[in-house]
This record gives structure tokens, sequence and C-alpha cells, in this order.
């Protein structure tokens, strides 16, 4: 079978895993203080706080920028439910945003459209390793007096224009095993800004600045360095990682362009897209519907996923919530994607594999 998503670990992982054991000190302390340094020199921002999860970051960046009750925040409703969920935690209210239909992103008119007196900020996602129309989000986040909060947990390493995300406005990554890079479980806040990564800094841990000294409420979402020693070694391989899934995207795309039915990724020209998924529509001009063509894939022996069948709004938490809005190209989205794998351990043979089973339908 060929899995849709596989983590690489290496021996050079394990053996710094055994020697930050052996150190005795395993949970936050030094490999921690190591990895945000890296990851904040690689993403290009002054500072990185490393947390226990994506959900984590997204949460802590949330309570970093003073957000709560009686705020809301624009989103997307086209992404894995920790999105939204970060924003419920602090007692705001997620209100969401239609995508592009191109692109799966948020659509930045939609944006505008969703704005009220009560808008505090924009959590935009860069879906599937794409990054989101950044130009057209800072200048209404501008215009507006808006946050911006970027959920990158599906971006590490790509770019837009040039700059990595996680750099327009405070990034949040997750190091989960399906993702770019792994740390096992784990998450990054990256910001430009000491005092927001300060605050974040004291959300980690209960809220402290000084040890026993709780000067604000907070959680323990800290990294282990048994965790950050995994990072350290992944960070160094993400860029061969990306190249990896670039190429093995460019491949599908010029072999599954034409086929009717089948719509391969539209990537934008002022982007690096790391296709943390590569993602198809399949519609009706397809002949078989979305789920018998998985099927026939599964008995090739090629797994594939759907992210995500119901956009956030149809979540039954959110519809017991009372949303009950109607946002079209979010849920024609749900009904047409299809992942197939491309993540780096593939093989030309895979590859091959996979376009062989799809052309044969
Ligand atoms: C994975 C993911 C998260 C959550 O990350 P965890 O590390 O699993 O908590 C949040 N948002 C998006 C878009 C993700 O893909």
């Amino acid at each position: 079978m060929i899995p849709i998503a596989k983590p690489i670990i290496d021996e050079d992982e394990i053996s710094a895993v055994t020697a930050v054991l052996r150190s005795g000190i395993i949970a936050q302390g030094r490999k921690v203080e190591e990895f945000e340094g890296a990851f904040a020199e690689f993403i290009g921002t002054k500072y990185a706080v490393a947390v226990n999860s994506g959900t984590a970051a997204l949460h802590i960046a949330l309570l970093a920028h003073g957000i709560g009750e009686g705020d809301e925040v624009i989103t997307s409703p086209f992404t894995f439910i920790a999105t939204a969920n970060s924003i419920l935690f602090t007692g705001a209210k997620p209100v969401f945003a239609d995508i592009e239909e191109e692109t799966f992103n948020i659509a930045p008119d939609s944006v505008t459209e969703k704005i009220t007196p009560r808008t505090k900020a924009i959590m935009l996602v860069h879906l599937y390793g794409q990054p989101c129309d950044m130009k057209r989000i800072m200048r209404i986040a501008q215009e507006h007096g808006l946050i911006v909060i970027e959920d990158a947990c599906q971006a590490h390493g790509a770019e837009y224009e040039g700059e990595k995300v996680g750099s327009f406005g405070t990034g949040c990554f997750s190091f989960y095993p399906t993702k770019n890079i792994t740390t096992g479980e784990g998450g990054m806040i990256t910001t430009d800004d000491k005092h927001i990564a300060e605050k974040a800094r004291m959300i980690r841990s209960h809220g402290q600045r000084e040890r026993y000294l709780h000067e604000i409420l907070g959680y323990n979402y800290r990294m282990t360095d048994i965790a950050a020693a995994i990072g350290l070694c992944q960070l160094g391989k993400l860029e061969d990682f990306n190249n990896k899934r670039i190429r093995n995207a460019k491949f599908l795309t010029g072999r599954l362009s034409g086929i009717k039915g089948l719509l391969p990724p539209h990537v934008r020209p002022n982007v690096k897209h790391v296709f943390h998924q590569y993602t198809v529509r399949i519609t009706q001009d397809f002949g078989i519907s979305r789920d018998e063509l998985r099927a026939k894939l599964v008995d090739e022996g090629i797994a594939t996923e759907i992210y995500y069948p119901r956009p956030i709004h149809k979540q039954p938490l959110y519809q017991d919530l009372g949303y009950n809005e109607h946002l079209p190209n979010s849920e024609k989205a749900a009904r047409e994607v299809l992942s197939l794998p491309v993540h780096p351990s593939l093989t030309k043979e895979d590859l091959e594999n996979v376009v062989r089973a799809i052309q044969g339908i």
C-alpha cells in the first residue's frame, strides 16, 4: 500500500533523542531553545516560541494578542477543526469567510464582507502548503486595524513573493507526523514582536516569567527537549523534503493534466507551494464519483484522503452553536477534493503507479 503520508525518521533523529535521554534533561531545556533559534532564522523572524502542538500555537497566538470574549476572528471554514476551535477556546467568535475556488484559501473579498466593529483578527490558513493572497490580506488588515494570525501548520518553508509564511503576521506551525517536518507532536509560534514572544512564553508555562511567580493565566503547552532534538534534525532536511514534494507534484500534474473531470492543483505564479497535500478536484465529468475513485485506488494499493469532507460551519459542534450559513465554495470543495500521495519517500515507481491507476479508470 502506498500511504498518504509517511514521516521520515533516520539514524540521526534516533541518536539525537538518545543523547537527550542520556543527558537527564528531557523536558523543556537547551534543545528547545536551540530549535527556536534555528526555526526563527529559517522563517526570517526575530523570535520563535516552541510549544507542544499546532493547536497550542494557535491558542497562544490569539491569547498573546489579547483576543477573547466579545471579539470576532475571521477565518476559513475549509481547514482542520483546530483552526476554528482555537478561537472558541479564547471565548471569541469564529466568523467564517468563504474560500477561493482555485486555491482553496480564504478569499480576500469574503473577508472584507465579514468585517464588523467587533472584528479583531484574521486567522488565515495556508492550506495544503500554498500561501494565501498575502498582499490583499495584509492590505485589508492594515485598512481595518486587524491582527493577522497565520495558520501555517501545513506550510513550513512556503513562500509568498520570496518571503516565508509565518513572517507576515504571527505564525503558527505544527510538527505532527503527517506535516512537512515532525517532532512527534509539537508546534511553533513565530513573530518579530518582542512583546508577543514574551507573552507567548509566559502563556506556554502557567503565566510565569519568573519561577513560581504567576502573573497571568497560562497553560502547560511546553515542548520537550526530546521533541526539539528531533525537530532540529528535521529542520535541517526540510528544504530537501519540500523539494521532493514539489518534484512529485510536478510529475503528477504533468501526467494528470487533461483528464476529463480531474482538476490538478492551481499554483499561483508568485508563491512557493510546498505541497503538504497534492489535492485534485473530481467533478461530475470524471465519470465515476470521488468515492468510487477512492475505492478503486485502494484496490490498486494506493491510499488517498479527503481533506476535508465537511466544512467547519457544517460540523455538529458548530451547528449546535447556531452556525447555519451557506458558504458555497467551501461546500463545493468538500464534495470534490481528493488528496493523492505526494510525500518525499515516494519512489518514481510509486508515482507511476498512481498515474497508471487513475489513467486506467
Ligand atoms: C495539523 C493542523 C493543525 C493542528 O496541529 P496539531 O499539531 O495537530 O495540533 C492546525 N491547523 C491546520 C491547518 C493543520 O493542518
